[in-house]
């Protein structure tokens, strides 16, 4: 188990730097996901770690060894692709013991630690097969194999489900990340697919233009974005624009104005002007009796049947469009295009950002 320090990084290419500034702490044994927008820079950082390219500035450490220079075949690592790599006509079990055998271990040792790999994906059996015969979900369970059976340090894996359809990448997520717990090895994870990085990481750095926006557990990503690209890339966020009335944090009484109703709230610092509410669609409630305390008028303009959740869109009486999500209902219970609601907002389960959606208000 080793742990991962960036220390300033930055990588270039040409005038473009493709990591900005990376600084930052991957803990031994963690599952760590790099997850972002096409070319924000996540596969750049993993070929940084890797040793497939050298950054320009800043040290990465593998606990306490500067990593800087060193080539990738001394630094011990166990890669899986996107593409899988593998030899497709060579069997199961030579792919698997192609990187034992580079490592001039002895034959005896090879057969036990080989089939020690394949039996922790499922696959022994099938070790005297041809990969170019075996599905998508089989020939990734062989590039898994091949990367753990060098017992490396760390495992780096580049969307290593994105070939696979979207049943067996469920299951291949979950198996992934139970082999994972099972070694206890770090493990660097790139992914653009925000509900992969959800369900499969201890902690998730988001990226966006090279740059890490935050790093926290998934729960916390999704709770508590630190800024508007955060809250828009994870799940769906609704962003509703709030006025600040008054903004003096030693009073107590600072009014958000939405929709010509004044919530009182209090925010991190004082503050005054336009600011941005983010919230998701489960946190906002929708009824249809009686207005409730502080509830805006809107009328639902679609309806979306999702089975275990309705998803609707109401349109409020400014114009501001919502997304709300409504779970485990009867089906009399759906609502229609056209129906008059009420939506409460639910202001404590949501994010207040300054008017730049850059820092968080509340
Ligand atoms: P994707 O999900 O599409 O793979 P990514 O987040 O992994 O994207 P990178 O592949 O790291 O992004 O690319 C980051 C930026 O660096 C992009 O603008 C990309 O065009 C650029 N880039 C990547 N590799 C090179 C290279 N070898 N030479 C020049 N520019 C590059």
């Amino acid at each position: 188990m080793q742990s991962i320090v960036f220390d300033h990084v930055n990588k270039y290419f040409g005038d473009m730097r493709a990591v900005n500034d990376a600084h930052f702490t991957i803990e031994a044994g963690e599952f760590f996901t790099l997850l972002g927008p096409s070319g924000c820079g996540k596969t750049t950082l993993l070929r940084t770690i890797a040793g497939f390219y050298h950054q320009e500035e800043g040290d990465i450490w593998f606990g306490d060894q500067k990593i800087n220079g060193v080539p990738t075949h001394k630094r011990n690592i166990g890669m899986v692709f996107q593409n899988y790599a593998i030899f497709p006509h060579m069997s199961v079990f030579d792919n698997v013991a192609y990187g034992l055998h580079a490592r001039k271990v002895d034959k005896k040792e090879i057969e036990k630690r080989v089939m020690e790999a394949l039996n922790m994906v499922e696959l022994s059996h099938l070790r005297d097969r041809i990969p170019s015969d075996m599905s998508g979900g089989q020939q990734q369970r062989i590039a898994l194999a091949r990367a753990i059976v060098i017992r490396p340090q760390l495992l780096l894996m580049d969307e290593p489900l994105s070939n696979l359809d979207a049943k067996l990448r469920i299951k291949m997520r979950s198996d992934i990340r139970n082999l994972q717990k099972e070694l206890g090895i770090t493990t660097i994870y790139v992914t653009h697919d925000q509900e992969e990085a959800l369900a499969v990481s201890d902690r998730i750095a988001v990226m966006s233009e090279g740059k890490v926006q935050q790093i926290d557990t998934p729960q916390n990503i999704y709770s508590f974005p630190q800024n508007q690209f955060v809250a828009n890339f994870i799940g769906t966020s609704n962003f509703i624009n709030a006025e600040v009335v008054s903004g003096q944090l030693d009073t107590g009484d600072t009014k958000l104005r939405i929709a010509n109703i004044d919530f009182a709230i209090q925010l991190n610092r004082s503050y005054t002007g336009t600011a941005m509410l983010s919230l998701r669609p489960e946190r906002i409630d929708l009824t249809t009796g009686n207005k409730p305390q502080n509830g805006l008028s809107a009328e639902i303009v679609e309806v979306t049947f999702l089975g275990e959740k309705v998803s609707y869109v109401v349109k409020l009486q400014d114009g501001n469009v919502l997304q709300i999500g409504q779970h485990a209902i009867e089906p009399s219970d759906v609502l229609k295009v056209k129906q008059q609601v009420y939506v409460n907002l639910n202001l404590e389960k949501a994010v207040i950002f300054d008017s730049e959606g850059q820092e968080v208000l509340y």
